[in-house]
Protein backbone atom coordinates (compact mmCIF):
# COMPACT_ATOMS: atom_id res chain seq x y z
CA UNK A 1 0.00 0.00 0.00
CA UNK A 2 1.29 2.89 -1.13
CA UNK A 3 0.88 6.25 1.23
CA UNK A 4 -1.40 9.01 -0.65
CA UNK A 5 0.36 11.96 -0.73
CA UNK A 6 -2.78 14.01 -2.24
CA UNK A 7 -3.61 14.08 1.58
CA UNK A 8 -0.62 15.48 2.73
CA UNK A 9 0.73 18.83 3.18
CA UNK A 10 3.88 18.69 0.94
CA UNK A 11 5.36 22.69 1.74
CA UNK A 12 7.27 20.55 4.70
CA UNK A 13 9.98 19.33 1.79
CA UNK A 14 10.27 23.03 0.61
CA UNK A 15 10.63 24.43 3.67
CA UNK A 16 12.61 23.87 7.03
CA UNK A 17 10.95 23.76 10.54
CA UNK A 18 13.38 26.01 11.70
CA UNK A 19 12.96 28.90 8.86
CA UNK A 20 10.49 31.62 8.54
CA UNK A 21 8.88 32.59 4.89
CA UNK A 22 12.11 35.03 4.68
CA UNK A 23 14.70 32.22 5.50
CA UNK A 24 15.46 33.80 9.27
CA UNK A 25 15.70 31.57 11.61
CA UNK A 26 12.80 30.48 14.10
CA UNK A 27 14.10 29.57 17.44
CA UNK A 28 12.93 26.15 18.31
CA UNK A 29 11.68 25.58 22.08
CA UNK A 30 10.96 21.92 22.43
CA UNK A 31 8.66 20.58 24.92
CA UNK A 32 10.72 19.07 27.51
CA UNK A 33 10.41 14.72 26.34
CA UNK A 34 9.46 12.06 29.13
CA UNK A 35 8.49 8.55 28.85
CA UNK A 36 10.00 5.28 28.70
CA UNK A 37 12.42 5.65 25.73
CA UNK A 38 13.67 9.10 27.17
CA UNK A 39 14.24 7.12 30.28
CA UNK A 40 16.31 4.58 28.30
CA UNK A 41 18.83 7.45 26.46
CA UNK A 42 19.30 9.13 29.52
CA UNK A 43 20.62 5.96 31.12
CA UNK A 44 22.50 5.60 27.80
CA UNK A 45 23.65 9.00 27.39
CA UNK A 46 25.39 8.94 31.29
CA UNK A 47 27.23 5.83 31.03
CA UNK A 48 28.69 7.56 27.33
CA UNK A 49 29.36 10.52 29.23
CA UNK A 50 30.71 9.12 31.95
CA UNK A 51 32.90 7.27 29.69
CA UNK A 52 33.52 10.32 27.66
CA UNK A 53 34.61 12.51 30.44
CA UNK A 54 36.74 9.98 32.57
CA UNK A 55 37.98 8.87 29.06
CA UNK A 56 41.58 11.29 29.31
CA UNK A 57 42.40 9.73 33.15
CA UNK A 58 41.86 6.07 32.26
CA UNK A 59 45.58 4.30 31.69
CA UNK A 60 47.05 1.37 30.64
CA UNK A 61 50.88 0.68 32.46
CA UNK A 62 50.78 3.87 33.16
CA UNK A 63 50.00 5.43 29.32
CA UNK A 64 46.81 6.54 28.63
CA UNK A 65 43.97 4.45 27.21
CA UNK A 66 43.33 6.90 24.22
CA UNK A 67 45.39 9.04 23.04
CA UNK A 68 44.91 11.06 19.73
CA UNK A 69 47.85 13.73 19.25
CA UNK A 70 47.06 15.20 16.01
CA UNK A 71 50.00 18.00 16.83
CA UNK A 72 52.60 15.30 17.25
CA UNK A 73 51.47 12.66 15.22
CA UNK A 74 50.89 10.15 18.18
CA UNK A 75 47.98 8.16 18.95
CA UNK A 76 47.45 5.87 21.82
CA UNK A 77 44.29 3.52 21.96
CA UNK A 78 43.98 0.58 23.93
CA UNK A 79 47.63 1.58 25.41
CA UNK A 80 49.10 0.39 22.16
CA UNK A 81 50.96 3.43 20.60
CA UNK A 82 50.72 3.89 16.51
CA UNK A 83 52.54 6.04 14.51
CA UNK A 84 52.03 7.86 10.84
CA UNK A 85 53.80 4.18 9.69
CA UNK A 86 50.79 2.80 11.08
CA UNK A 87 48.39 4.46 8.36
CA UNK A 88 47.60 1.54 6.74
CA UNK A 89 46.37 -0.03 10.10
CA UNK A 90 43.76 3.47 10.11
CA UNK A 91 42.89 3.22 6.72
CA UNK A 92 41.20 -0.12 7.34
CA UNK A 93 40.12 1.31 10.47
CA UNK A 94 38.35 4.21 9.31
CA UNK A 95 36.94 2.21 6.45
CA UNK A 96 35.47 -0.32 8.87
CA UNK A 97 33.99 2.04 10.85
CA UNK A 98 32.49 4.25 7.83
CA UNK A 99 30.53 0.92 6.21
CA UNK A 100 29.72 0.24 10.41
CA UNK A 101 27.77 3.57 10.02
CA UNK A 102 26.32 3.01 6.77
CA UNK A 103 25.38 -0.41 7.87
CA UNK A 104 23.88 0.63 10.32
CA UNK A 105 22.15 3.24 8.99
CA UNK A 106 20.72 1.00 6.31
CA UNK A 107 19.16 -1.02 9.06
CA UNK A 108 18.57 1.50 11.73
CA UNK A 109 18.59 5.12 10.11
CA UNK A 110 20.05 7.53 12.35
CA UNK A 111 20.26 6.48 15.85
CA UNK A 112 24.04 6.78 16.53
CA UNK A 113 22.35 10.83 15.78
CA UNK A 114 19.88 10.43 18.70
CA UNK A 115 21.29 8.24 20.77
CA UNK A 116 24.98 8.19 20.67
CA UNK A 117 26.19 11.58 19.09
CA UNK A 118 28.28 13.69 21.38
CA UNK A 119 26.36 16.71 19.90
CA UNK A 120 22.98 15.34 21.22
CA UNK A 121 24.15 14.02 23.99
CA UNK A 122 25.62 17.36 25.52
CA UNK A 123 22.89 19.39 24.00
CA UNK A 124 20.03 17.47 25.15
CA UNK A 125 21.53 15.82 28.29
CA UNK A 126 23.22 18.16 29.65
CA UNK A 127 22.62 22.15 28.04
CA UNK A 128 19.49 21.63 27.54
CA UNK A 129 18.21 20.38 31.11
CA UNK A 130 20.36 23.37 32.38
CA UNK A 131 18.03 26.18 30.10
CA UNK A 132 15.04 23.87 31.48
CA UNK A 133 16.20 24.29 34.91
CA UNK A 134 16.47 27.87 34.58
CA UNK A 135 13.97 29.14 31.81
CA UNK A 136 11.28 26.51 32.27
CA UNK A 137 9.74 24.16 29.69
CA UNK A 138 9.04 25.42 26.40
CA UNK A 139 6.20 27.83 27.04
CA UNK A 140 8.10 29.47 29.77
CA UNK A 141 10.71 29.47 27.47
CA UNK A 142 8.74 31.34 24.62
CA UNK A 143 7.44 33.90 27.07
CA UNK A 144 10.85 34.71 28.20
CA UNK A 145 12.09 35.16 24.88
CA UNK A 146 9.33 37.72 23.77
CA UNK A 147 9.18 39.54 27.09
CA UNK A 148 11.27 43.00 27.20
CA UNK A 149 14.51 43.02 28.90
CA UNK A 150 14.10 43.46 32.49
CA UNK A 151 16.36 42.37 35.48
CA UNK A 152 14.94 38.79 36.03
CA UNK A 153 15.25 37.93 31.79
CA UNK A 154 19.36 39.61 32.30
CA UNK A 155 19.71 37.44 35.82
CA UNK A 156 18.26 34.39 34.11
CA UNK A 157 19.98 34.95 30.53
CA UNK A 158 23.25 35.99 32.43
CA UNK A 159 23.29 32.66 34.58
CA UNK A 160 22.73 30.57 31.71
CA UNK A 161 24.85 31.63 29.41
CA UNK A 162 27.81 31.82 32.61
CA UNK A 163 26.92 27.75 33.19
CA UNK A 164 26.82 27.07 29.37
CA UNK A 165 30.44 29.03 29.12
CA UNK A 166 31.53 26.60 32.28
CA UNK A 167 30.19 23.64 30.92
CA UNK A 168 31.83 24.12 27.15
CA UNK A 169 35.25 24.98 29.33
CA UNK A 170 35.02 21.27 30.83
CA UNK A 171 34.06 19.80 27.55
CA UNK A 172 37.10 21.66 25.80
CA UNK A 173 39.47 20.42 28.85
CA UNK A 174 38.38 17.46 28.15
CA UNK A 175 38.72 17.22 24.29
CA UNK A 176 42.17 18.68 25.01
CA UNK A 177 42.85 15.95 27.50
CA UNK A 178 42.24 13.55 24.42
CA UNK A 179 44.57 15.32 22.46
CA UNK A 180 47.50 16.14 24.55
CA UNK A 181 47.26 13.75 27.22
CA UNK A 182 45.62 14.12 31.07
CA UNK A 183 49.20 15.00 32.41
CA UNK A 184 50.15 17.64 29.89
CA UNK A 185 46.19 19.15 30.97
CA UNK A 186 47.53 18.73 34.18
CA UNK A 187 50.97 21.08 33.62
CA UNK A 188 48.57 23.68 32.38
CA UNK A 189 47.12 24.09 35.43
CA UNK A 190 49.91 23.23 37.84
CA UNK A 191 52.57 25.77 36.12
CA UNK A 192 49.46 28.13 35.48
CA UNK A 193 48.19 28.91 32.04
CA UNK A 194 50.78 31.92 31.02
CA UNK A 195 53.68 29.08 31.14
CA UNK A 196 51.48 27.06 27.93
CA UNK A 197 50.18 29.96 26.01
CA UNK A 198 49.51 28.56 22.91
CA UNK A 199 47.64 25.53 24.76
CA UNK A 200 45.91 28.29 26.65
CA UNK A 201 44.39 29.65 23.20
CA UNK A 202 44.09 25.63 21.82
CA UNK A 203 41.51 25.53 25.48
CA UNK A 204 39.96 28.85 24.54
CA UNK A 205 38.79 28.72 21.27
CA UNK A 206 37.90 24.82 21.67
CA UNK A 207 35.78 26.68 24.61
CA UNK A 208 34.42 29.26 22.46
CA UNK A 209 33.38 27.21 19.64
CA UNK A 210 31.83 24.62 22.41
CA UNK A 211 29.46 27.66 23.22
CA UNK A 212 28.47 28.93 20.05
CA UNK A 213 27.36 25.12 19.04
CA UNK A 214 25.67 24.48 22.03
CA UNK A 215 24.63 27.92 23.01
CA UNK A 216 23.42 29.42 19.20
CA UNK A 217 24.22 26.78 16.72
CA UNK A 218 22.09 23.83 18.34
CA UNK A 219 19.41 21.64 15.74
CA UNK A 220 21.49 23.63 12.67
CA UNK A 221 24.85 20.95 13.12
CA UNK A 222 22.47 17.96 12.91
CA UNK A 223 20.78 19.45 9.59
CA UNK A 224 23.14 21.54 7.69
CA UNK A 225 26.84 21.26 9.12
CA UNK A 226 26.88 17.35 9.75
CA UNK A 227 27.77 15.36 6.83
CA UNK A 228 26.63 12.25 8.31
CA UNK A 229 22.92 13.91 7.95
CA UNK A 230 23.09 14.84 4.97
CA UNK A 231 24.27 11.70 3.28
CA UNK A 232 21.43 9.88 5.04
CA UNK A 233 19.00 10.05 2.66
CA UNK A 234 21.23 7.78 0.17
CA UNK A 235 21.14 5.05 2.72
CA UNK A 236 17.68 4.68 4.12
CA UNK A 237 15.38 2.33 2.05
CA UNK A 238 12.10 1.01 2.49
CA UNK A 239 13.05 -1.52 5.11
CA UNK A 240 15.28 0.88 6.93
CA UNK A 241 13.97 1.06 10.54
CA UNK A 242 13.59 4.79 11.73
CA UNK A 243 11.08 6.52 13.60
CA UNK A 244 8.12 6.78 11.91
CA UNK A 245 4.55 7.56 12.04
CA UNK A 246 2.04 4.59 11.63
CA UNK A 247 -0.02 7.05 8.82
CA UNK A 248 -2.07 3.76 7.98
CA UNK A 249 -3.75 3.59 11.57
CA UNK A 250 -3.12 7.72 11.61
CA UNK A 251 -5.07 9.04 8.89
CA UNK A 252 -7.16 10.81 8.54
CA UNK A 253 -6.43 12.36 10.99
CA UNK A 254 -8.58 14.99 13.19
CA UNK A 255 -9.47 15.97 16.92
CA UNK A 256 -11.29 13.96 19.26
CA UNK A 257 -14.61 14.77 19.02
CA UNK A 258 -18.03 13.03 19.53
CA UNK A 259 -19.05 13.92 15.83
CA UNK A 260 -15.84 12.57 14.53
CA UNK A 261 -16.20 10.49 11.12
CA UNK A 262 -16.24 7.23 11.60
CA UNK A 263 -12.90 6.42 9.98
CA UNK A 264 -11.28 8.55 11.52
CA UNK A 265 -7.52 7.22 12.70
CA UNK A 266 -6.06 7.50 15.74
CA UNK A 267 -3.85 10.75 15.14
CA UNK A 268 -5.73 13.49 17.22
CA UNK A 269 -3.83 16.05 15.89
CA UNK A 270 -2.13 17.02 19.14
CA UNK A 271 1.33 18.40 17.82
CA UNK A 272 2.49 17.22 20.85
CA UNK A 273 4.90 14.94 18.76
CA UNK A 274 5.79 18.30 16.79
CA UNK A 275 6.11 20.16 19.87
CA UNK A 276 8.65 17.91 21.78
CA UNK A 277 11.05 17.98 18.52
CA UNK A 278 14.40 19.32 19.00
CA UNK A 279 14.58 20.09 15.09
CA UNK A 280 11.15 21.43 14.97
CA UNK A 281 9.65 18.89 12.20
CA UNK A 282 6.42 16.95 11.87
CA UNK A 283 7.22 13.15 11.70
CA UNK A 284 3.65 12.91 10.59
CA UNK A 285 5.31 14.11 7.45
CA UNK A 286 7.00 11.26 6.69
CA UNK A 287 10.99 10.00 6.85
CA UNK A 288 13.09 13.54 6.68
CA UNK A 289 16.60 14.72 6.70
CA UNK A 290 16.18 16.74 10.07
CA UNK A 291 14.50 13.72 12.12
CA UNK A 292 17.92 12.41 14.15
CA UNK A 293 15.73 9.81 15.81
CA UNK A 294 15.64 11.06 19.08
CA UNK A 295 12.15 9.32 19.71
CA UNK A 296 10.59 12.35 21.85
CA UNK A 297 7.88 12.20 19.66
CA UNK A 298 7.65 8.19 20.33
CA UNK A 299 7.19 8.97 24.06
CA UNK A 300 4.95 11.34 23.15
CA UNK A 301 2.49 10.09 21.14
CA UNK A 302 2.30 7.14 23.43
CA UNK A 303 1.46 9.40 26.75
CA UNK A 304 -1.61 10.92 23.90
CA UNK A 305 -2.35 7.12 22.90
CA UNK A 306 -2.69 5.59 26.70
CA UNK A 307 -4.53 8.78 27.33
CA UNK A 308 -7.41 7.90 24.77
CA UNK A 309 -7.50 4.69 25.50
CA UNK A 310 -5.61 3.60 21.59
CA UNK A 311 -2.60 1.53 21.32
CA UNK A 312 1.26 2.90 22.07
CA UNK A 313 3.44 3.37 19.02
CA UNK A 314 1.14 5.26 16.16
CA UNK A 315 4.99 6.76 16.42
CA UNK A 316 7.44 4.10 16.55
CA UNK A 317 10.40 2.30 15.01
CA UNK A 318 9.44 0.86 11.84
CA UNK A 319 10.06 1.07 8.30
CA UNK A 320 8.20 1.97 5.48
CA UNK A 321 7.32 -1.69 4.57
CA UNK A 322 6.76 -2.64 8.09
CA UNK A 323 3.88 0.01 8.50
CA UNK A 324 2.99 -0.40 4.70
CA UNK A 325 2.82 -4.32 4.31
CA UNK A 326 3.19 -5.57 7.71
CA UNK A 327 6.53 -6.80 6.76
CA UNK A 328 9.38 -7.57 9.20
CA UNK A 329 12.90 -6.33 9.52
CA UNK A 330 15.40 -8.99 7.34
CA UNK A 331 18.61 -9.64 5.82
CA UNK A 332 18.46 -8.78 2.22
CA UNK A 333 20.83 -8.18 -0.63
CA UNK A 334 22.03 -5.17 0.39
CA UNK A 335 22.37 -5.93 4.25
CA UNK A 336 23.92 -8.74 3.59
CA UNK A 337 26.89 -7.83 1.68
CA UNK A 338 27.52 -4.70 3.45
CA UNK A 339 27.70 -7.39 6.49
CA UNK A 340 30.68 -9.41 4.60
CA UNK A 341 32.28 -6.65 3.64
CA UNK A 342 32.60 -5.09 6.71
CA UNK A 343 33.40 -8.61 8.46
CA UNK A 344 36.02 -8.71 5.89
CA UNK A 345 37.75 -5.81 6.53
CA UNK A 346 37.01 -6.19 10.30
CA UNK A 347 38.92 -9.32 10.00
CA UNK A 348 41.85 -7.83 7.49
CA UNK A 349 42.20 -5.08 11.11
CA UNK A 350 42.66 -7.96 13.63
CA UNK A 351 44.95 -9.65 11.65
CA UNK A 352 47.48 -6.12 10.65
CA UNK A 353 46.68 -5.27 14.83
CA UNK A 354 47.94 -8.67 15.90
CA UNK A 355 50.73 -8.67 13.55
CA UNK A 356 51.88 -5.61 13.61
CA UNK A 357 55.29 -4.86 14.51
CA UNK A 358 56.95 -3.23 17.70
CA UNK A 359 59.97 -1.86 15.61
CA UNK A 360 59.41 -0.77 12.02
CA UNK A 361 62.27 -0.07 9.96
CA UNK A 362 63.15 1.81 6.75
CA UNK A 363 66.45 0.86 5.17
CA UNK A 364 68.02 3.24 2.57
CA UNK A 365 71.19 2.69 0.71
CA UNK A 366 71.89 5.95 0.90
CA UNK A 367 71.07 8.06 -2.63
CA UNK A 368 73.54 9.70 -4.93
CA UNK A 369 76.92 7.13 -3.81
CA UNK A 370 77.76 4.18 -5.83
CA UNK A 371 80.49 2.67 -3.41
CA UNK A 372 83.39 3.50 -1.54
CA UNK A 373 87.28 2.00 -1.23
CA UNK A 374 88.28 1.35 2.18
CA UNK A 375 91.79 2.33 2.92
CA UNK A 376 92.51 -1.89 3.24
CA UNK A 377 91.23 -2.03 -0.33
CA UNK A 378 87.63 -3.42 0.41
CA UNK A 379 84.67 -1.86 -0.67
CA UNK A 380 81.52 -0.64 0.81
CA UNK A 381 78.29 0.71 0.89
CA UNK A 382 76.40 3.26 2.86
CA UNK A 383 73.03 2.57 4.44
CA UNK A 384 70.83 4.45 6.25
CA UNK A 385 68.40 2.98 8.76
CA UNK A 386 65.92 4.40 10.43
CA UNK A 387 63.98 2.50 13.23
CA UNK A 388 60.29 3.87 15.06
CA UNK A 389 60.07 2.50 18.64
CA UNK A 390 56.70 1.60 19.42
CA UNK A 391 56.54 0.12 22.73
CA UNK A 392 56.89 1.96 26.08
CA UNK A 393 60.63 0.70 26.49
CA UNK A 394 64.03 1.34 25.48
CA UNK A 395 65.44 -0.96 23.19
CA UNK A 396 68.59 -2.33 22.20
CA UNK A 397 69.54 -3.01 18.82
CA UNK A 398 71.82 -5.27 16.79
CA UNK A 399 71.92 -5.43 13.21
CA UNK A 400 72.96 -9.03 11.94
CA UNK A 401 74.47 -9.05 8.06
CA UNK A 402 72.67 -12.76 6.45
CA UNK A 403 74.21 -12.69 3.00
CA UNK A 404 76.56 -11.71 1.24
CA UNK A 405 79.52 -12.13 2.98
CA UNK A 406 81.24 -9.03 4.83
CA UNK A 407 81.31 -6.53 7.61
CA UNK A 408 78.76 -4.11 9.16
CA UNK A 409 80.36 -1.18 10.70
CA UNK A 410 78.36 1.54 12.59
CA UNK A 411 79.19 5.43 11.64
CA UNK A 412 79.23 6.26 15.33
CA UNK A 413 80.71 2.84 16.01
CA UNK A 414 78.65 2.42 19.05
CA UNK A 415 75.28 0.18 19.95
CA UNK A 416 72.19 1.35 18.61
CA UNK A 417 69.60 1.88 21.63
CA UNK A 418 66.32 3.28 20.33
CA UNK A 419 63.99 5.44 23.07
CA UNK A 420 60.79 4.52 24.16
CA UNK A 421 57.89 5.68 21.65
CA UNK A 422 60.25 7.50 19.59
CA UNK A 423 62.62 7.39 15.94
CA UNK A 424 66.07 6.52 15.96
CA UNK A 425 68.11 7.16 12.68
CA UNK A 426 71.90 6.19 11.64
CA UNK A 427 74.23 4.61 9.23
CA UNK A 428 76.47 2.52 8.41
CA UNK A 429 78.68 0.80 5.83
CA UNK A 430 78.36 -2.68 4.75
CA UNK A 431 82.32 -3.78 3.66
CA UNK A 432 83.19 -6.58 1.65
CA UNK A 433 86.12 -8.02 0.24
CA UNK A 434 86.60 -6.94 -3.31
CA UNK A 435 87.14 -10.26 -4.88
CA UNK A 436 84.33 -11.48 -3.80
CA UNK A 437 82.28 -8.85 -5.93
CA UNK A 438 81.29 -10.67 -8.77
CA UNK A 439 78.02 -8.56 -9.78
CA UNK A 440 77.47 -5.28 -10.03
CA UNK A 441 74.66 -5.29 -7.65
CA UNK A 442 74.31 -8.09 -5.43
CA UNK A 443 71.26 -8.46 -3.00
CA UNK A 444 71.35 -8.25 0.77
CA UNK A 445 69.46 -9.10 3.66
CA UNK A 446 70.00 -8.49 7.01
CA UNK A 447 68.12 -8.95 10.12
CA UNK A 448 67.10 -6.77 12.93
CA UNK A 449 67.83 -8.65 16.37
CA UNK A 450 66.59 -6.97 19.47
CA UNK A 451 67.39 -8.49 23.05
CA UNK A 452 68.23 -11.66 21.38
CA UNK A 453 65.00 -11.62 19.39
CA UNK A 454 64.85 -11.17 15.21
CA UNK A 455 62.46 -8.51 15.41
CA UNK A 456 62.59 -8.28 11.02
CA UNK A 457 64.56 -9.47 8.47
CA UNK A 458 65.03 -6.18 5.89
CA UNK A 459 66.67 -6.46 2.15
CA UNK A 460 68.58 -4.23 0.05
CA UNK A 461 71.26 -4.16 -2.86
CA UNK A 462 74.96 -3.89 -2.70
CA UNK A 463 76.79 -2.05 -5.66
CA UNK A 464 80.41 -2.88 -6.60
CA UNK A 465 82.73 -2.79 -9.29
CA UNK A 466 82.60 -6.15 -11.03
CA UNK A 467 86.37 -6.37 -11.75
CA UNK A 468 88.83 -6.17 -8.92
CA UNK A 469 90.05 -2.39 -7.79
CA UNK A 470 93.36 -1.52 -8.04
S1 LIG B 1 1.35 13.09 19.19
FE1 LIG B 1 0.38 11.37 18.16
S2 LIG B 1 -1.74 11.94 18.22
FE2 LIG B 1 -0.66 13.80 18.68
S3 LIG B 1 -0.40 14.75 16.67
FE3 LIG B 1 1.41 13.50 17.02
S4 LIG B 1 0.93 11.59 16.03
FE4 LIG B 1 -1.01 12.66 16.28
S1 LIG C 1 10.81 13.62 14.50
FE1 LIG C 1 10.81 12.57 16.47
S2 LIG C 1 12.62 11.30 16.42
FE2 LIG C 1 12.82 12.77 14.77
S3 LIG C 1 14.00 14.41 15.67
FE3 LIG C 1 11.86 14.97 15.91
S4 LIG C 1 11.29 14.17 17.90
FE4 LIG C 1 13.22 13.22 17.38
Amino acid sequence: MERDNSKVNELFRDELGNLDKKGKRLWIFPKKPKGQFYNYRTWFSWFLMTLMFAGPYLKFEGKPLLLLNVLERKFIIFGMVFWPQDLNIFAILMLSFILFIVLFTVLFGRVWCGWACPQTIFMEMLFRKIEYFIDGDSTQQKKLADQDWNAKKIAKRSIKHLLFWVLSFVIANTFLGYIIGIDQLKLLIYDGPFAHVGKLSSLLIFTSVFYFVFAHLRELVCIFICPYGRLQGLMLDKNSMVVAYDFVRGEPRGKLKKDAPKDKGDCIDCKLCVNVCPTGIDIRNGTQLECINCTACIDACDEVMLKIEKPKGLIRFASFNNITEGKKLGLNLRNGSYTLVLLGLFSVFLYMLITRKQIETTLLRTPGMLFQKQVDGRISNLYSIEFVNKTFNELPIEIKLVEPKGEIKLIDGIQILVHKESISKTSFFLIRDAKAITKITTPVVIEIISNGKLIETMQSSFNGPVLPVE
